[in-house]
């Protein structure tokens, strides 16, 4: 569940829902042997300072790790506000030895930090919408002709694009003629934004393969596209005259 209270007005009735026990961690010392830590799925033993997120487990209750194995789930630690204190985003945080808040206090902000800066660059590193290579085997085969790809080959292909989202991989003659796999690529970026493993080939080969691309890329380059933005505006049904 996720709050969307705004942060500056309305401070009564968030102060109202964290009495409510609106903290999305919960730590205390394991009353039985009967938990599994939702990390290793290992048993957390009796007397163990187990650590959990509040209402993520089956039924909204708190699914509980071991303190080492709760840092490594950067799903839910990368929405915790990691500005609170640690007493507000961990219940139970009163209870716990001196030592353990010491360390829980060091721990959390970084760790929630860690797992927000990935998130970030996970979002920002997009898959390549095309890869190519030296085919490393003979049994691929072209998902355009439908022959075999020769092993040492340059094939080229569309990421995503086959069975399970691996890479339908062409013949290099053989890619220029799916024009629909094509038409979605955006050629004003250059050949190592748009072709995984570009960098990767001989010199003439990337040579070949950009001025290819350029080709038979229906978007057209850079000058271009600059005119193209004002398109996707509301003027956009008027600009084909
Ligand atoms: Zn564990
Ligand atoms: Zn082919």
């Amino acid at each position: 569940m996720h709050c969307v209270l705004p942060n500056t007005c309305c401070i009564a009735l968030v102060v109202y829902f964290e009495k409510m026990a609106s903290e999305p961690m919960s730590a205390e010392y394991a009353k039985s042997a009967k938990s599994a830590c939702k990390g290793c799925m290992k048993n957390i033993a009796k007397g163990e300072l187990r650590i959990g997120f509040v209402g993520k487990a089956n039924f909204g209750t708190t699914a509980w790790y071991h303190y080492d194995c709760i840092w490594k789930n950067y799903e839910n630690l990368k929405s915790i506000d990691s500005s609170k204190t640690t007493k507000s985003i961990v219940l139970g945080y009163s209870d716990l030895k001196e030592d353990e808040k010491t360390k829980l206090d060091a721990d959390l902000p970084k760790y929630c930090k860690e797992a927000a800066e990935k998130a970030v660059a996970a979002a920002k590193e997009r898959p390549l919408p095309m890869a190519t290579e030296y085919a490393k085997s003979a049994k691929s085969s072209c998902k355009g002709c439908s022959k075999g790809i020769d092993k040492g080959a340059l094939r080229v292909g569309f990421t995503g694009k086959a069975n399970f989202g691996a890479t339908a991989w062409y013949h290099y003659d053989c890619i220029w003629k799916d024009n629909e796999n094509l038409k979605s690529i955006d050629c004003s970026k250059a050949a190592e934004k748009i072709i995984k493993g570009y960098s990767d080939l001989q010199d003439k080969d990337q040579d070949k393969l950009e001025a290819d691309l350029l080709k038979h890329c229906s978007k057209p380059p850079a000058e271009k596209r600059k005119s193209d933005a004002s398109k996707d505006g509301p003027t956009a049904a008027k600009k084909s005259k």
